[in-house]
């Protein structure tokens, strides 16, 4: 039930100029796939947006060549010289924010107010960020060390073009030249970035966009001549990716899925951990990797933090991803969909109690409500795999030390979150989670500077701050 009825707030479509297909983009140009081109809906209404080429592996080893080509100019060019480029595309991005915005909306489901003031502000802030490391790299203590040479990169569908900056910008930045491969389900702002580099002058080969399903992405991890590969993505195409690699003298970085807790102990501002608990797992519609979707809360206060949540939930807004009223959007994709609603149905099964504030989801398209299950066991499968969706499971502790023993018993180690008044307690805690991220009174903050990634089956390897340069050089 909402408090009070907004008017519909729609941000204009008219900023975006979606043309009925797209071509690869290959040293510099766009060019036909070799392969059956596929289609990309938008999620929220099932409405085709436009016909995506199929790069086959002839067409990937044409970008990989490009990549080649390039690398030797690309990277003999004076730090100073290749940070000039990585901040005209920041800048770019800055002047096409709105367009960015609304198409990573129309694609993806998510909403406006999130691709607005999370997704692309922080795109152009991981350009501006390692464009200021390119020409300070013996600065950053990485004298002498050379870029790797051609980057394949994979990226997943839950934001497109945030992490197609996570991987490109520090590629770039350290003399790499890539080939890219956007998720299927959500090419269009990958092939914009594409058109932004052209914009910006880049040379042609220093950035190759390649789309189609997980054969082209296999087709770039597995070609002999890419030197470093970088994925982010499912635990089980990591696994795969992991093998591809194995016995080959590519560099590799992984990074996958999580099961993050979200810790609530007894002395926490309780509306301010409400709101923490709601971003960290309603965020995104939970399709977040390090997404806060085990609810540790202390035993005494759990009632009235379920309470609290159950409150606030029930003002969630869910609907038009481009109204800027709305707080949760469309699911990414059918399959996606169908995923959550399994998982879910598990849950009850399993015994655990499901919840969900009313509201109507629209006919057309891919919703799920948001929905927390209580009573959940360690040993339930909510508990333990990575749902990827608007759904959070609820579990209790006693003490610190249990906190610690409930938070790390996950083959995961991505992020936790820890809401306390205590400032002792915060630091005991992060020295034993076995987690990537630790935050503490707040919860899937990001910033350029700060390293992200993960413990055991999370991945490996760090993206972001000076480990993201690293990962990109032969150190
Ligand atoms: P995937 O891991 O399959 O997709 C990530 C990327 O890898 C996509 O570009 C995909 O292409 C590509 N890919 C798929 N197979 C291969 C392969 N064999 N070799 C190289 N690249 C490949 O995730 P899905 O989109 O299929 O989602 C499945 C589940 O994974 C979700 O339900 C969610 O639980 C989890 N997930 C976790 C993410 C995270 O960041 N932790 C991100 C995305 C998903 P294509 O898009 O064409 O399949």
């Amino acid at each position: 039930m909402a408090i009070f009825e907004y008017a519909p707030a729609p941000e204009s479509r008219d900023v975006v100029d979606i043309k009925p297909s797209y071509g690869l983009f290959i040293d510099g140009e766009f060019a036909d796939g070799s392969g059956t081109p596929f289609k990309t809906i938008n999620p929220a209404t099932e409405e085709k947006l436009a016909e995506v080429a199929t790069a086959t592996s002839d067409d990937v080893d044409r970008a990989v060549r490009a990549a080649r080509k390039a690398f030797g100019a690309w990277s003999e060019l004076p730090g100073a010289e290749r940070a000039k480029y990585l901040f005209r595309i920041a800048r770019i991005i800055q002047e096409r924010a709105r367009e960015l915005a609304v198409l990573e909306s129309l694609d993806n489901g998510k909403p406006i107010r999130e691709s607005r003031d999370v997704d692309v502000p922080l795109v152009a802030a991981h350009f501006f960020y390692y464009a200021g490391w390119a020409d300070k790299l013996a600065y950053a203590g990485f004298g002498g060390a050379r870029p790797l040479g051609v980057a394949g990169q994979v990226i997943p569908w839950n934001f497109p073009l945030l992490m197609l900056a996570w991987k490109i910008a520090p590629a770039l930045a350290c003399g790499n030249t890539v080939v890219l491969k956007p998720a299927e389900t959500t090419p269009l702002t990958a092939l914009a970035f594409a058109d932004i580099c052209r914009q910006a002058d880049l040379p042609p080969g220093v950035v190759n966009i390649v789309t189609g399903a997980g054969e082209t992405g296999a087709a770039v991890v597995g070609h002999p001549d890419v030197n470093k590969v970088a994925f982010t993505g499912s635990t089980e195409v990591g696994r795969v990716i992991a093998r591809a690699v194995a016995g080959t003298d590519k560099k590799l970085t992984l990074e996958l899925g999580g099961k993050a807790a979200n810790i609530v102990f007894e002395d926490a501002a309780v509306d301010q951990a409400v709101e923490g608990i709601v971003n960290g797992i309603f965020f995104n519609q939970g399709h977040v990797c390090c997404a806060g979707s085990r609810l540790l809360v202390q035993e005494s206060v759990h009632d009235e933090v379920l309470e609290a949540l159950r409150r606030r939930l029930s003002t969630l807004r869910l609907g038009d991803p481009l109204d800027k009223n709305t707080d949760i959007g469309a699911i990414n994709s059918a399959e996606q969909l169908a995923k959550i609603r399994s998982l879910s149905d598990l849950g009850e099964s399993e015994g655990a109690q499901r919840w969900s504030p009313s509201c109507e989801l629209p006919d057309k398209g891919f919703w799920f409500p948001p929905t927390v299950f209580t009573g959940v066991a360690q040993s339930h499968s909510i508990a333990r795999d990575e749902i990827f969706g608007p759904v959070l499971s609820v579990l209790t502790f006693r003490t610190p030390a249990e906190a610690v023993e409930k938070a790390n018993n996950t083959p995961y180690g991505l992020s936790a979150g820890i809401w306390t008044e205590k400032g002792s307690r915060i630091l005991w805690m992060a020295d034993r989670l076995r987690a990537g991220v630790v935050w503490a009174n707040t919860f899937n903050k990001f910033d350029p500077a700060s390293p992200f990634g993960g413990y055991k089956e999370s991945g490996y390897g760090r993206e972001g701050g000076l480990h993201g340069l690293e990962a990109y050089l032969d150190v």
